[in-house]
Order: structure tokens, then sequence, then C-alpha cells
């Protein structure tokens, strides 16, 4: 299924217990501006490389938009357009003052040297660093982009407007950039499974959790879980799964992944070693956290699946159908707009300091995300529980009506 169509399912079911009309439906989908660019580097060689940009802005009526930029090969404008929507509902259910927007080119970065990389990202800006703002759309690290590219992207956008760090978010710590921000999406998928966990009533040292992804989210989640006693008993990436009945050594694995190629786990052997998709299907798990792709859980394989609870630390992990028959079965789904919201919460601790120049600890960041998270997540749960609903469903009802009642607010809906 199509990622906007995926999401546009979610969004309907949610909008059916709030009794939205149809037109009001269309209004809140329809994204406010997409903007399609071309982007062409040289290449090192001297040869002429093409690629397709996107920014979609999605929906401004609670703040500026708000979103990441993604390098991924299937970037494209459907998915996009996803994405900028979910980042709409996402904001909203932590309530952080912003909109939704997202971005993205369609290029495998790993094709690309770094200073090629420093290229595209810049000619990327110069196509749209006119609708791109510190009060009007604030960009961020998603797939494929980093620190780096933050850096690279806010100083060329600078060249047009002038010092301004508060234009993009997941900047280096030296340069603008918050403590805490790079862990921020993993950290805070750990603390939600943590409070899933104790609320299905099951016990840290004897829930088994399965990770897939190993890239910034997944390895913060694992680090902060194995910390929190549970046995992660399986992770994977694009080189396979790797294994361990009582539990892997994260720090090890994550000291592995710093030495190699791409940070992959590829060529550890301490466990055993499986095909990449045999992490979904693993018969002893209990919570399942897919860190990876959007579209990884489907009635094709949700069969297969043994965990009592899955966190979707990734953007749109369990498509509608699954999701459906997850849901039938009782198992507890924490969704992406609350479970990788982390993320997008320290950000705008970034943008925050950034605009007061000032610095806050560490402590501080931590201190404050655990509190955004943990009061949308009781708001959920308790959603979820009074309506009969699940917990997906109590999150875009959360996130939907506070972007209809700003929107009301606004004059624009009645
Ligand atoms: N790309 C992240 C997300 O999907 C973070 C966005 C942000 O920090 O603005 O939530």
């Amino acid at each position: 299924m199509k990622a906007f169509e995926s999401m546009r399912r979610f969004f309907d079911a949610a909008a059916e217990h709030l009794e939205l009309e149809d037109s009001l439906r269309e209004a809140l989908l329809m994204p406010r501006r997409e903007v399609q660019v071309q982007v062409s580097i040289e290449r090192d060689n001297g040869d002429l490389a093409n690629f397709v940009g996107f920014r979609v802005q999605h929906d401004n009526s609670r703040g500026p938009m708000k979103g990441g930029l993604r390098y991924h090969p299937e970037v494209d404008l459907d998915e996009v357009r996803a994405l900028a929507s979910l980042m709409t509902w996402k904001t909203a259910v932590v309530n952080l003052p912003y909109g939704g927007a997202k971005g993205g080119i369609g290029v495998d970065p790993r094709s690309l040297s770094k200073r090629e990389i420093e290229r595209m990202t810049r000619a990327f800006v110069d196509q749209i660093h006119d609708i791109v703002g510190p009060d009007t759309d604030i960009p961020a690290p998603d797939m494929g982009t980093d620190h780096q590219v933050m850096a690279w992207f806010r100083n060329q956008w600078e060249k047009y407007h002038g010092f301004n760090p508060a234009v993009i978010t997941g900047k280096p710590v030296e340069e603008y950039g918050a403590k805490g921000r790079e862990e921020a999406t993993g950290r805070g998928v750990g603390s939600l499974t943590v409070k899933v966990v104790k609320r299905l009533g099951m016990q840290a040292e004897k829930t088994k959790i399965a990770i897939q992804g190993f890239g910034n989210v997944g390895s913060h989640a694992a680090k902060y879980l194995a910390e929190s006693q549970f046995p992660i008993v399986a992770v994977s990436d694009t080189s396979g799964t790797y294994f361990r009945k009582d539990g892997l050594n994260i720090q090890e694995l994550l000291r592995h992944t710093l030495k190699h190629r791409y940070g992959l786990l590829e060529g550890y052997t301490q466990c055993e070693v499986m095909p990449r998709d045999a992490l979904l299907s693993l018969p002893d798990v209990d919570v399942l956290i897919p860190a990876a792709l959007g579209g990884v859980i489907t009635k094709d394989n949700v069969d297969k699946i043994s965990a009592k609870a899955i966190i979707e630390a990734a953007n749109g992990p369990v498509d509608p159908d699954a999701d459906a028959i997850l849901h039938e079965r009782g198992v507890t789904v924490l969704p992406d707009i609350l479970a990788n919201a982390g993320g997008v919460t320290v950000s705008y601790f970034e943008w925050v300091q950034n605009r007061q120049h000032y610095r806050w600890s560490l402590d501080r960041v931590r201190q404050e995300l655990d509190h955004t998270l943990s009061e949308a997540f009781e708001a959920v749960w308790q959603m979820a529980h009074s309506k009969e609903v699940s917990l997906r469903v109590a999150a875009y009802m959360i996130g939907i009506s506070r972007v209809k009642r700003a929107s009301e607010l606004a004059g624009l809906t009645s």
C-alpha cells in the first residue's frame, strides 16, 4: 500500500470517531504546499548527476511547519506527503507549537562521496531557501541525513537570509545544536516502551525485545532499554539479524558499528546471525520495535509476529491491514506519531534555545523530554481506554482535534 493511502486510512478511522464531515477531512488532509525541484550536481569525476528534491508543507495552523529531510532511494512525492502529514499529527499529539512538513531527495547517499552530498545539499537549499525559515518551516534530520547535513543546510540558507541558526534543528552541538538531540528519538522510544511494558503488567528483566534497524533511532533505543535491564534478544540492519536468546551485549554491538562501514553490524560474530527479515518472525519475542523503514509489517507477515506489543519507532512501519489484525489479536501497538516523537520534541527545545541564545544542560533536555512524552502518553492511554479504541486511533483523535481547534480559532473552519 502506498504511504499516503496508509496514513489516510488511519486518519479516517479517527475522523469517524470524531464525526468529521467529508469537506473538513479533505481540508485537514490537503497539504498547504508541495514543492518539487531539480537538484543537479557535478560529481567528483566531472559527470553531471540529477536528483529530484521535495518539500511538502502540510499544515501550519498550530505554528511553523516542522519535519525532517530524508535522503533515500525510495523518496517520492507520495511518501513525503504522507510523512509531512504524520508530522502534523505528531507535533499536535505531543502539543508542540508546530505544524507539519517533510522533505527529501530520491538518492542513495551511500553512492555519493561526502563532498557530493555537500554539493547536493547546497543545491537543494538553493531551490527551496525561500519557503523555509525559523517562523515558517524548520527542517531537521531524518533517514540518510545527520548533523553534518544540517550544518551545510544552515550555512547555505544563511548566505541568502543572514545569521539565524533556528532555521534548522539537529545541528552539531558545537554549532547551535541541542545536547541530547541525537539520542532523543531512541531515548523517547525507550522511555515509552518502559511505560507500555509496565501498563501491560510485564517485568523488564523478563521482557524480550527485538529491534529492527540499528541506526540512530534503533541503536539509542537499544542502549536505553539495555540500561533499563531489558534483554535485547535480537537487532537487525541491512546486513542481517543478530540474535542471542539471553540478550545481546549492546555496548559491544555499538562499538562494532562505530568501527564498521556505514555503521553496519556486518561481521559481528559473537551471536547467531540470520537473514535480515528473520527478525520479524522470531518465535519468542515480547516487544517488537520496528525502527527502520515504513510498510514493513503487512497482512503477509503479520501472522508470524509473536510480540504482545509493537512500538513504532519508524514512521509508518505497520500498514492498516496488519494494524487491524493486530488489534483483533489484542496486540498493543504504540503508534509512530507518539512513539518516535522524542526527536521532534528535542528539535523544539533546540529551536527555543536558538531563539533565546541560551543553552540547556543535557539533564534539562532529558527531563523536559521525559515530561513532554509522559503527558502525551497519559492522554493517549486514557483516551484509548475511555473511548475503547486502539492507541493509534486515540493518538490521531487527539492530534486531529487540536489541529481542527486551531483552524477554528483562526476562523478558517467552524
Ligand atoms: N525526522 C524526525 C521525525 O520524523 C524529526 C523531525 C524534526 O525534528 O523536526 O519525527
